[in-house]
């Protein structure tokens, strides 16, 4: 997939700076890496790709920048519900195909039209800033796996 966006680490600077967060060469850096990978993260992926730009950096300072950038609005986390979190650069709203059994989740380009919710959650006093569709099931993959009864799994 083509990204139209360019690793903005200005753009970044500004988004964390407008909600009342300190510019870090940290927040930078997980910012830049999620931006770059153009794939869905989980914090320790982002802590192996910033390594080569912060050595030595914590996973709970990983997890500290990827909330700071989350209430900056520039890093979404991914409602898998299951496995470890993961993490979205994307800033445009998308939805998400999470596999139950292997817990991989991909993105669907769907049009879906969530505007009724969100008026309806606003009707219920709630500040509702946006909204994604999670599709639940088996991937591709694990369907093929579950047909052949015989495979066996490794954990
Ligand atoms: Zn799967
Ligand atoms: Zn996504």
């Amino acid at each position: 997939m083509e990204a139209t966006t360019k690793p903005e680490t200005s753009g970044a600077a500004a988004a964390l700076r407008r909600s009342g967060y300190r510019v870090t060469p940290q927040r930078l850096a997980v910012a830049k890496a999620l931006a770059e990978a153009g794939r869905h993260l989980s914090a320790e992926q982002v802590m192996e790709a910033v390594g080569q730009a912060l050595p030595g950096v914590s996973l709970p300072t990983v997890y500290a920048s990827l909330e700071a950038l989350e209430n900056a609005g520039l890093v979404r986390r991914v409602a898998s519900g299951r496995g470890p979190g993961l993490y979205d650069a994307g800033p445009a709203a998308h939805h998400h195909m999470v596999c139950r059994r292997c817990g991989s989740v991909v993105d669907l380009a769907a049009d879906v039209a969530l505007e009724p919710a969100l008026a309806r959650a606003r009707r219920q006093g709630f500040d509702a800033e946006g909204a994604e569709v999670v599709v639940r099931g088996l991937c591709a993959d694990c369907r093929a796996a579950a047909s052949h009864r015989d495979t066996t799994l490794s954990a």
